[in-house]
């Protein structure tokens, strides 16, 4: 397919111009992180899930639309065999701006490497605690030293500047490690963004009781470190500061206090060709019927008529201890 040098752009109902995909590359995953997962997950038969040239597929359309920035994401994105051959395959599409990608950390030791030399330009790290106990009870089956060995490989594979920690906030889990967690960030000179915990999936997890504010945490830091805002963006709803003197910037991701939904740009498909215009609503459109037909006409009048319809915004409602939206975040794509 070749890109369109007047390319269309992907803009929805309200005029929000969508230029930012995150493509899910597999619904597995060697961590079960409670807020994530339940303990025993049903995953998608292999057949369902888009192989690796549809994935291509999908991003190539989606960059024929206007899309120029893709996030790699899953389920765990390095259990998907032939990974680093996809990411390079997406980074040479005329178009693409940046690639980035959001991993666990726990097979970086092996692909960091092989990642820098596919092009992958930005990757965030998940890591929310630095006390092995903590980080188990919170991924379950997830091994801290194996992680930070991961986050040390791409720091040599990739510089710092390119890679951050994502850091969800636990209310009597991990939050009061929070100022030790952006410690270890400016120690390794990378950035570090805490998330507000999102009430998605039934894991038998009290995301009520659990949930801790962005506002909460910056209060927090700032009896440990002088805190000034910053005015950057990374086109993203995070929210930013910096601690003066130091290359780390630390970011809220706020979907709850700060309602980031008025900027959205982007949209979401699942390894099974399911398209989310929005994370926070059950809406969804299959592509899957016109991805395995190799109908590109279709499936970019199908990703057209998803943008148009884009719903203004989520409504997470946090005074319920069950989720209103079912769908787990691994299958969606963090
Ligand atoms: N497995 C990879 C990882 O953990 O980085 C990529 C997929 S994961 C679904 C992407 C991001 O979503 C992670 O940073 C994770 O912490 C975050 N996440 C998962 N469930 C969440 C929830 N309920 N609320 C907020 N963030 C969540
Ligand atoms: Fe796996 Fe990432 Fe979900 Fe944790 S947050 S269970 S590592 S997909």
């Amino acid at each position: 397919m070749k890109t369109d040098v007047n390319r269309p752009l992907l803009q929805d109902g309200l005029g929000r111009k969508i230029s930012y995909l995150r493509l899910s590359v597999t619904d597995r995953c060697d961590f079960r992180c409670t807020y994530c997962m339940a303990e025993k997950m049903d995953f998608l038969p292999r057949a369902d899930i888009l192989s690796l040239e549809e994935c291509l597929l999908v991003a190539q359309t989606f960059i024929s639309l206007g899309i120029n920035k893709i996030r790699l994401t899953g389920g765990e994105p390095l259990v998907r065999k032939n990974f680093s051959w996809l990411a390079a395959r997406i980074r040479e599409l005329d178009g693409l701006r940046e690639l980035a990608m959001t991993t666990n950390g726990s097979q970086l030791v092996r692909y960091a490497v092989p990642l820098a030399q596919a092009g992958v330009d930005r990757i965030n790290i998940s890591l929310d605690s630095l006390n092995p106990g903590i980080f188990k009870r919170i991924t379950r089956t997830g091994d801290l030293d194996q992680v930070r060995a991961g986050v040390d490989a791409a720091i040599a594979a990739f510089g710092g500047h390119r890679i951050k920690l994502n850091t969800v906030m636990l209310r009597n889990i991990n939050h009061e490690e929070l100022p030790a967690m952006v410690e270890f960030a400016v120690a390794q000179k990378i950035n570090i963004n805490f998330i507000e915990q999102m009430p998605l999936g039934l894991s038998g997890h009290d995301y009520a009781r659990s949930f801790y504010s962005s506002q909460e945490a910056l209060a927090q830091l700032k009896q440990h470190y002088e805190l000034v805002a910053s005015v950057e963006s990374s086109g993203g709803p995070a929210r930013y500061w910096r601690i003066p003197g130091h290359d780390t910037r630390i970011g809220f991701i706020s979907p709850h206090s700060q309602n980031f939904c008025a900027d959205c740009n982007r949209m979401r498909v699942t390894a099974r060709g399911e398209l989310f215009p929005c994370l926070g609503d059950e809406g969804m459109v299959d592509l899957l019927p016109a991805v395995r037909a190799g109908d590109v006409d279709q499936l970019r009048q199908l990703i057209i008529q998803a943008v148009a319809d884009k719903p203004a915004g989520h409504e997470f409602d946090l005074t319920q201890s069950k989720p209103r939206i079912i769908r787990f975040m691994s299958r969606t794509g963090g």
